[in-house]
């Protein structure tokens, strides 16, 4: 019998409690049908927790992760929270629980789906052949760095600091050469070393072990190229590696390839087998409660958590191929439907998702 694999799982605010309920049915879908064993415990984070509790993330809810073997998480945030303090921010809470489980690394995949070429505002022929990865620092960079306000000669300012030290930069660019390995051989490096003392010894970094990796082509690109190349060029990037803020930014531009923010999905590792997995999206507060969200990137982050954390292929590949299968069928959430009037719930869409699930 499988052993039991503990899943955190945090719905968050918004949409996030109806992605999630769908992406939980299809565990509970590949439990049964190849004998995976689960078991799930559900946490507060993000502003219902401000509400309830009186802080983004209870210790009980980052002790529950703690015990686990990988945490699924919707989203958080909404303009209920927006005017808060920063400590009684949503988005402090997912600061804090990455830094707190130590996920140093950001995945997302952009892949485009072939039926859904159509979605994106790029011309198809532009995205042929568009899969690639961006992994994003995810703990260090000016996200962390030391914040202040102060009167200056001209009135209020505002200072954010930006730090990394070699071992930071380090294991993040080994991480992406590895998986550069498992796929094209490919790694593109982005910085901005051109004015950022940052950038310079995050590219020293690079230089210096890119000799342990000989396999991989490396390739260094200042991060305003990269954002044209994403644009021009996007199926000649095979794995992109780059800071917390460039990542993010970088990230999400990959995402508009693809057409839709509700496709995609991500992985936050740390060191070990360890991983939380969400959507890209965030809470969509304002389409919430009204059952029209897109499942899938949600669904696809069970996939991914099965392949980095489980290593359940099988239960991977039938969750991506049950996902291909519904849109090769025309279904469609209204984010991703040509004509919205055809478009289907999110229930109906996890629904379709979870019968197409075979071994
Ligand atoms: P968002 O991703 O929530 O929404 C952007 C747009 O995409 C909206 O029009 C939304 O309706 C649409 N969208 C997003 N997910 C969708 C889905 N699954 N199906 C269909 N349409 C979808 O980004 P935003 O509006 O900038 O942020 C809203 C809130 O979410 C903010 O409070 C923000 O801080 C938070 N946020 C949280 C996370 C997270 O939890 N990791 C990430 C990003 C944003």
């Amino acid at each position: 019998m499988a052993e039991v694999k503990k899943i955190a799982v945090i719905a968050g605010d918004g949409i996030g409690p109806e992605v999630v309920a769908e992406a939980e049915k299809v565990l509970k879908k590949t439990e049964e049908i190849f004998g995976y064993r689960f078991e799930t415990e559900h946490g507060l984070f993000g502003g219902i927790a401000i509400d309830e509790r009186g802080t983004p993330l209870p210790q009980d809810t980052l002790e529950m992760c703690q015990k686990s073997d990988a945490v699924l998480l919707g989203a958080v945030g909404g303009p209920k929270w927006d005017n808060n303090p920063h400590d009684l921010r949503p988005e402090t809470g997912l600061l804090g629980i990455r830094k707190a489980l130590g996920l140093f690394s950001n995945i997302r995949p952009a892949v485009i789906f072939d039926c859904l070429k159509e979605a994106s505002t790029l011309k198809p022929e532009v995205l042929e052949g568009t899969d690639l990865i961006v992994v994003r620092e995810l703990t260090g960079g000016i996200y962390f760095g030391e914040k202040l306000r102060r009167q200056g000669d001209n009135g209020e300012e505002a200072v954010d600091t930006c730090v990394y030290n070699v071992k930071e930069v380090e294991r993040i660019v080994r991480q992406a050469f590895e998986i550069a390995r498992t796929r094209s051989k490919k790694l593109a490096s982005v910085d901005k070393a051109n004015v950022l003392e940052t950038s310079r010894l995050w590219r020293e970094t690079v230089n210096r072990i890119a000799p342990d990796y000989p396999d991989v082509e490396l390739e260094h690109v200042l991060v305003d190229n990269c954002a044209m190349q994403l644009l021009r060029r996007p199926s000649s990037f095979d794995v992109i590696v780059t800071e917390n803020m460039f990542g993010d930014i970088l990230s999400d531009e990959a995402a508009m390839l693809t057409g839709s923010i509700g496709m995609l999905s991500s992985a936050s590792l740390g060191e070990g087998s360890f991983g939380l997995y969400e959507p890209v999206h965030g809470s969509a507060p304002d389409i919430a409660g009204q059952g029209i969200a897109n499942p899938i990137a949600t669904i696809l982050s069970v996939a991914l958590m099965f392949r980095l954390t489980f290593g359940y292929h099988d239960a991977a590949e039938a969750i991506e191929r049950a996902v291909k299968e519904v849109l090769d069928a025309g279904h469609r959430t209204s984010d991703i439907a040509k004509d919205k009037s055809q478009a289907i719930s999110t229930q109906q869409m996890g629904e379709l998702i979870v019968s197409a699930i075979r071994k």
